[in-house]
């Protein structure tokens, strides 16, 4: 079967700072990946390549993205969006002159796709601030509300950037849990994380990275033997 995403020999430069070194990874129809790394190593440079938003290097073989079998490297971050790929950045991208109702109205509703009565479903607190500003949440609300607002668009993968930083652990729990069911429900999604516990519960398969390379692959079934290792390329 014909990977969802397929990301070869990836490349990303800052200037003339090399940050990826050939990345090679897979997202199968349906399945969550995590990818796991210290800070630094490169995970968010290789969403945002993925996503578009960092265009392929400008006189190198920058590597390929392909979805569902079509090339998408060089399209640019709406076009990528159009075809079904949904980013949720680390810093959440909530606009906090807007008010909560405004934010989850941004992307257009598509078929299949989450309308506000279903987001304030899932996350009722929602609901009752719908009319304050985005500023006013706290980061575990922000970080609802900006997986709730891309999930209007009905993706088919989700790029999650560390959901669970800084966030209390009452509330990880409540995004792993609409995690769980949009995982049920067939969405494929890449999770950046630094919490590996929150990642182990969730990930069907573990990627390493370290200094803009993946090295190494661990599947659900060895995370238990394997957690030192795992523990060894996280920061904290
Ligand atoms: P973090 O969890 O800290 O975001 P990361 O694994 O996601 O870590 P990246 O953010 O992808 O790492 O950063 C990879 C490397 O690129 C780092 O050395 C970082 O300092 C550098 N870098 C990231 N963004 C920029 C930028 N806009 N300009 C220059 N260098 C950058």
């Amino acid at each position: 079967m014909t990977p969802l995403l397929t990301v070869r020999d990836l490349q990303a430069f800052y200037g003339q700072s090399h940050v990826l070194h050939g990345v090679n990874l897979d997202v199968q129809q349906g399945e969550v990946v995590s990818l796991i790394g210290r800070n630094g190593a490169g995970k968010t440079t290789t969403l945002k390549r993925i996503m578009g938003v960092l265009p392929p290097p400008r006189g190198h073989n920058g590597g390929s993205v392909t979805l569902d079998g079509q090339d998408i490297t060089r399209l640019n971050s709406n076009a990528v969006a159009r075809r079904g790929v949904a980013w949720v950045p680390e810093e959440r991208a909530i606009l906090g002159n807007l008010s909560v109702r405004e934010n989850l109205e941004l992307p257009p509703l598509r078929p299949g796709g989450w309308d506000l009565n279903r987001a304030y479903d899932a996350f009722p607190v929602l609901r009752e601030r719908a009319h304050h500003p985005g500023t006013k949440l706290s980061g575990g609300e922000q970080q609802m509300l900006a997986m709730l607002r891309v999930l209007r668009g009905a993706p088919r993968l989700l790029l999650l950037d560390e959901p669970s930083e800084g966030l209390a652990p009452v509330i990880v729990q409540a995004i792993g849990r609409m995690l769980d069911d949009l995982k049920a429900q067939g969405l494929a999604i890449v999770l950046v994380e630094q919490n590996l516990s929150f990642a182990a519960r969730l990930a069907d398969r573990h990627y390493v990275m370290v200094d803009g390379r993946i090295v190494d692959e661990v599947p659900r079934e060895q995370v238990r033997e394997r957690r030192r290792d795992l523990l060894h390329h996280l920061s904290v």
